[in-house]
């Protein structure tokens, strides 16, 4: 049936002005054929098999021996623990290869020999008498990771972070209004800053450093000054929250669901491979996990408690022993989550001013979402962020900055700040400043009522009866 299916494929091309006449399709697989690429995969997986009975494949430093070769589709790498065996098994593959209709790309290909951690150049490879250029001499991309000489990340991070800076001037230049910009980071440039940093070993601190300068140009943006804080712009528990999410938080929980990726795969191989996850001295992924983990079973153990003034059993919390293995992964990257939201507001209780909302009892939370934001005018935006944060130009904040020397109130001649501008100036309070608009609307509602209220003085006074029509009389 197979045979019958494959022996009778026609196909023709149309260009614009003219089409060709019908082909007959000899090798190759058919787009939209759901068998062709079944049986590729198969026909693939047992050339591979075939090959593999020469080595015995690289051992890693976690003990296990991995397979010598590992395909994806029609992709091929083949690793070995000697450069002889190499060379055999290439000889092989080479004549499965031709036998079945196929041909290697020498070109397209490259070969590396490591010696003692260092490439060698002496030792090169062949396939069907053809040279393979090696890693040194031709870079190569796969996936989006560059593969080069010096076997390092060293220059994807470089390139990763001008890509940025880039980025995000091209964005400066865009001439939208700053809350446009500030979207277009978070659906735009944050989502595609994530792939390099899942796939390049890049140390955190190096993250950080990225994300003071996205939180530069996010401070321009929303109109805020320098000196505002960046837990203002991700905090998830503040009395104002953003939309807006961290750089470093997202690269943590990336890692940490690289982490469990790769050690509880369903794939025997990988979980046995013993990769590590590499991010540097300051944070550790791995270490990361475990914390999670112990965190999670911990809250296992203490159970559910009330959160906020809601009653017991309002907050349902999904049991980390009951979890299966996609709802654990999804507890732990959460659980990544609160933690930096933890290191967060320990950073802004030791922040004086700007983590003075801390202390504020009674005042609801206010979650800003995109659509919020669309509706509210710059200008409103910052100050609703720099009212929050005390960075409003008081008098008491510019004494601070050492841009005025009096910090004294005009009227009373009490310290200036925030608070006493908005509310408790004693002068304002005398003169009802503060309830001057409230005490304008109260009066337009008055006003009508008081108008009623005199309309019906001028009733007839004295007791009102009701004639009573007795029957057959008529009213
Ligand atoms: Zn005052």
């Amino acid at each position: 049936m197979l045979q019958h299916y494959f022996d009778n494929f026609f196909l023709r091309f149309s260009t614009e002005s003219f089409t060709t006449d019908w082909q007959r399709l000899e090798v190759g697989i058919v787009t939209g054929c759901t068998i062709s690429v079944v049986l590729f995969a198969t026909a693939m997986n047992l050339i591979v098999k075939s090959a593999e009975k020469t080595s015995r494949g690289p051992k890693m430093a976690s003990g296990s021996i991995q397979p010598p070769t590992r395909a994806f589709m029609d992709d091929m790498t083949i690793t070995d623990k000697l450069y002889v065996e190499g060379r055999w098994m290439l000889q092989d593959i080479g004549e499965i290869i031709t036998w079945a209709r196929m041909r290697f790309k020498p070109a397209k290909s490259r070969s590396m020999v490591l010696r003692k951690g260092a490439i060698q150049d002496s030792a090169r490879y062949r396939v069907c008498d053809q040279l393979i250029p090696t890693v040194k001499e031709k870079h190569v991309k796969c996936l989006g990771k560059w593969y080069r000489g010096s076997l390092s990340d060293k220059e994807s991070i470089a390139d990763t972070e001008s890509q940025l800076k880039d980025w995000l001037n091209q964005v400066e230049k865009c001439g939208l209004p700053g809350k446009f910009k500030a979207w277009i980071y978070q659906h735009g440039i944050l989502p595609r800053l994530l792939w390099p940093l899942l796939i390049n070993s890049v140390p955190s601190s190096t993250v950080e450093a990225m994300e003071r300068t996205i939180n530069g140009f996010l401070r321009r943006w929303f109109g805020v000054p320098k000196s505002f804080t960046s837990l203002g712009l991700y905090c998830t528990k503040s009395k104002l929250q953003l939309p807006l999410k961290a750089l470093t938080e997202e690269y943590k929980v990336t890692k940490a669901r690289q982490v469990i990726m790769l050690r509880d795969s369903a794939d025997e191989k990988v979980r046995e491979a013993g990769v590590k996850i590499l991010t540097g001295r300051k944070w550790k992924a791995e270490e990361a996990v475990k914390d999670a983990e112990s965190r999670l079973r911990h809250s296992d153990i203490v159970g559910t408690v009330t959160e906020g003034r809601l009653g017991l059993g309002c907050v349902t919390r999904s049991q980390w022993s009951k979890a299966g293995q996609k709802e654990r992964r999804t507890l732990i990257q959460s659980e990544v989550r609160r933690t930096e939201e933890e290191h967060r507001q320990t950073k802004a209780a030791a922040l004086g001013k700007q983590g003075r909302w801390l202390n504020w009892e009674g005042v609801q939370q206010r979650k800003l979402t995109w659509g919020d934001i669309w509706k509210t005018e710059g200008d409103r935006l910052s100050y609703l962020l720099r009212s929050v944060y005390d960075v409003l130009p008081s008098p008491v904040n510019l004494k601070t900055w050492g841009l005025s020397d009096n910090p004294e109130c005009k009227h009373c001649g009490r310290p200036a700040n925030l608070e006493h501008i908005l509310s408790s100036c004693k002068t304002f309070l005398k003169d009802g400043r503060y309830t001057w608009r409230h005490d304008r609307v109260l009066a337009s509602i008055a006003e009508p009522l008081d108008h009623a209220r005199r309309f019906q003085k001028n009733k007839e006074k004295g007791v009102l009866f009701i004639p009573f029509v007795k029957e057959g009389q008529t009213g």
